[in-house]
Parts: C-alpha cells; sequence; structure tokens
C-alpha cells in the first residue's frame, strides 16, 4: 500500500520535529492532501492507525484537510475549479493546463506536549 510508506514519512518527519522541541508526544497532526497527491485520505487513515503505534504520534489525532483542484484560466484571469478531469473553464470552455492546487501532501499542523 502506497499510503503505508507515505505515512511512515510523515510520522518520521512529525516524530523528529517533535524531538527537537522537546516534545514527548503528539497530540495532533494536520495534513494537506489535494486531490492530485494519489493519496486516498481514507488509506492514510488506516495507515495512521497501522504505523502509529510506539511513535510519539501513537495518541495523537489525525486530520485530513483535503485541497481540491483549482486551475487558472488565462483568457478569464481568474481561478475555477473544474468540474470534470479535463479542467474546462466554466465561463469560456478553454481547456486550462495551469493547475494552482491539488498536488499538495504536506504536514499543515503539529501539536506537540
Ligand atoms: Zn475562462
Amino acid at each position: 500500500m502506497h499510503e503505508l510508506s507515505v505515512m511512515q514519512e510523515i510520522l518520521t518527519i512529525a516524530s523528529e520535529h517533535a524531538q527537537a522541541h522537546g516534545a514527548r508526544q503528539i497530540c495532533r497532526l494536520t495534513l494537506r492532501v489535494g486531490e492530485l497527491s494519489g493519496v486516498c485520505p481514507d488509506a492514510l487513515r488506516l495507515a495512521f492507525a497501522a504505523a502509529a503505534g510506539g511513535t510519539p504520534t501513537a495518541a495523537a489525532e489525525l486530520l485530513i484537510d483535503s485541497v481540491p483542484v483549482r486551475c487558472w484560466c488565462a483568457h478569464c484571469q481568474r481561478e475555477f475549479a473544474p468540474s470534470t478531469s479535463f479542467y474546462e473553464c466554466p465561463d469560456c470552455g478553454q481547456l486550462s493546463a495551469d493547475v494552482r492546487q491539488g498536488w499538495e501532501l504536506e504536514i499543515a499542523q503539529l501539536e506537540i506536549v
């Protein structure tokens, strides 16, 4: 499962961060996961349950912020949320190759004690 290795990497980064700040435990871990990141939030939650034991994140609450895809239309000079996978501007119908968000896979916030 791809998400398990992703989560192990996240937990390693989170644990190192907590140790660097003299914390023993992480109480909340917030991730930003883009729709295009190739990672499924439900699978991430399962991976967290499987991998967090024995790490400073064992008792942490996992929050996942899903980041929707936003494209830029050069013609209309504005961002839009595509309704299909063709990234078609809802106003002018032009296809956009300029994806401004949706690729994220990052730690947004760590709460440590
Ligand atoms: Zn447009």
